[in-house]
């Protein structure tokens, strides 16, 4: 009888060790089955027709065998390869024979995370296949066929870097970011934060990837995730709807969503717990000092702050999401419930029952709870209160809420229609999917938000995918990092409800010793980022060839 580890040896794959030492789990093998058209299947349960690879997968490939998502520990498992083989599929895919067979990378999805993840891997010597269904078929927020188009605003947020999205920008230029170089060529003037011209700015980067020698650009929709060579998806928040229902198909129906209703989130060293206190309702819960973090509203309070909710100006949806029946099927908004009636809030997610102020001794009118968001416990959202009041007003809304008069906001509530995976049960911190080695995803649809974030996901699932095809290690960026905190927020956080998250200093691990003064700690946090940012540089270099 082999053991697991010579049974490991002898399984004729390629094997990559996860050596973070951050990790929770002790490093992992990931069997890869790299450019061969296989799926790893455990043996004991082959002769189940569950796992076999299922019909549309042999016609046209949707993903690997087939794998229901299973619990984790299962996953693990089947990582370790102990009872792993290698189940052969047939290559008839249709996706398959329309690749060039010189392409070593194929990314989907022409965005800010495609495109980054395309130049990377290609400046690395990978051949790359860039895929991007625009222009002959748009998605609802785009205009134009250019790669790198910026749907909305044209900020790439704040450049200094005692700012979150300052640092995030630093740290992506120092990696040597596609997508940050254009942006600079692309400048206009918009005081402390990047700016661009959006037109020279998507054009400059239509031409760069146009123009290297190692992408080839494809200008069609994918239906169905290729499986029979390495795969980059970087399709944002409006993925076509046959490759989302591929994806699903690939993840398990409950780990693909496509609405956000994001509640605001503060940091919880702001929250004031002279009047806020800790609870759980009637004292059930996982915590001795209570689960929740209890916002206590007296009944003149809570009518002014419903009466503030009603008021505020809301953000008009665009067309698609108006005419989109399910948009706000899962979660009501904050104000639509406000609006059904005074005491609607109080009868909802702001009732007060099981819970008693330890300053008065007896029930509060209403509460607000606040929910720990992250692993570290800096994160605090505030439960039910999704909604669409403009973020200006919404701060002046949320800070009437008793203990967050000078909370720190690290993203307020909004609504919008967006695919993203549930992370945490698919992703690794290298972006790659932990059932698929060689399949990658970044980008909006990981579950990160803002364009540089967006653009960071694709550096490093760009970078990680060549090295996979130089058989080295994938890397896992330091937490310390602006960037790598996403990866690891993302990849780490609660399955259950989770939710995107942008750069924040909130997601940062603690400095080891505390400073109090917010610039201060900022800039704390900065220099220890971009410190570990250069220390990695070397192991992210392109090699000179
Ligand atoms: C309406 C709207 C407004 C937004 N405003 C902002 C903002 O102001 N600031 C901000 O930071 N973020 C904003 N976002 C979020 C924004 O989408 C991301 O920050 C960023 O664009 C995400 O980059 P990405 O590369 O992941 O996705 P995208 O930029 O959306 O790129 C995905 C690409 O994949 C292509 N694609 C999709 N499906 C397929 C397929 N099957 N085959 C081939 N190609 C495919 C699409 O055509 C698209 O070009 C907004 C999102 C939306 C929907």
């Amino acid at each position: 009888m082999l053991s697991p580890r010579q049974l490991l040896q002898r399984t004729p794959i390629k094997v990559f060790r996860f050596a973070d030492p951050t990790t929770r789990e002790r490093s992992r093998c990931l069997p890869v089955p790299l450019n061969r058209h296989c799926a790893i299947v455990p043996r004991h349960r082959r002769k189940n027709t569950e796992d076999q690879p299922d019909a549309e997968s042999r016609e046209g490939g949707v993903g690997v065998g087939a794998h229901r998502m299973r619990p984790l520990r299962q996953l693990h498992r089947i990582e370790y390869a102990r009872r792993t083989t290698i189940l052969q599929l047939q290559p008839q895919s249709k996706l398959m024979s329309t690749f060039p067979e010189s392409t070593e990378l194929v990314v989907i999805g022409g965005g800010l995370a495609g495109s980054e993840a395309a130049w990377q891997a290609a400046e690395r010597g990978v051949r790359v296949a860039l895929c991007e269904m625009r222009p002959h078929q748009q998605t609802p927020a785009h205009r134009t066929g250019k790669f790198g188009e910026l749907v909305c605003s044209n900020s790439l947020g704040s450049l200094l870097a005692d700012r979150a999205s300052g640092l995030l920008q630093e740290e992506l230029r120092r990696l040597g970011s596609l997508v940050l170089d254009v942006a600079q060529s692309a400048k206009v003037s918009a005081g402390g934060a990047l700016a661009v011209d959006r037109e020279a700015f998507s054009a400059a980067i239509t031409e760069r990837l146009s123009s290297h020698p190692n992408i080839v650009i494809e200008r069609r929709e994918i239906t169905g995730i290729p499986v029979d060579r390495p795969v980059v998806i970087a399709t944002g928040p409006l993925t076509s709807s046959d490759l989302a229902s591929s994806i699903q198909a690939f993840t398990g129906e409950k780990h693909l969503y496509f609405y956000d209703a994001l509640a605001p989130i503060v940091e919880a060293g702001s929250i004031d717990l002279s009047i806020a206190f800790r609870g759980s309702r009637y004292g059930v819960g996982e915590q001795d000092d209570g689960d929740y973090i209890n916002c206590p509203f007296t009944r003149s309070e809570y009518y002014a702050f419903v009466d503030a909710i009603v008021q505020a100006e809301t953000i008009t949806l665009r067309q698609f999401e108006l005419e989109d029946p399910q948009f706000f099927e899962r979660c009501v908004p904050v104000e639509v419930l406000a609006r059904r009636g005074i005491d609607t809030l109080s009868f909802g997610p702001m009732r007060p029952v099981g819970l008693e102020d330890p300053r008065t001794g007896r029930r509060p009118y209403a509460v607000v709870q606040l929910r720990q968001d992250n692993l570290a416990g800096t994160l605090y959202n505030l439960v039910g209160f999704q909604t669409n009041i403009k973020w200006g007003e919404q701060e002046q809304v949320m800070r009437m809420i008793p203990g967050l008069a000078d909370a720190e906001f690290v993203r307020m509530g909004q609504m919008h229609r967006n695919t993203f995976l549930n992370s945490p049960m698919i992703l690794e911190p290298t972006m790659q999917s932990r059932r698929r080695a060689d399949l990658f995803f970044a980008g909006q649809i990981t579950g990160v938000e803002g364009y540089v974030g967006n653009a960071g996901t694709g550096l490093l699932a760009g970078i990680n995918a060549a090295k996979m095809r130089r058989g080295e290690d994938p890397v896992v960026l330091p937490p310390e990092m602006m960037l790598g905190a996403m990866c690891w927020y993302v990849t780490h956080a609660a399955a259950k409800g989770f939710q995107p998250m942008k750069a924040n200093f909130g997601i940062l691990p603690a400095l080891p010793t505390r400073i109090h003064d917010k610039p201060g700690r900022n800039r704390a946090y900065a220099e220890r980022a971009l410190a570990a940012a250069d220390a990695i540089l070397f192991s992210l270099a392109a090699p000179v060839s």
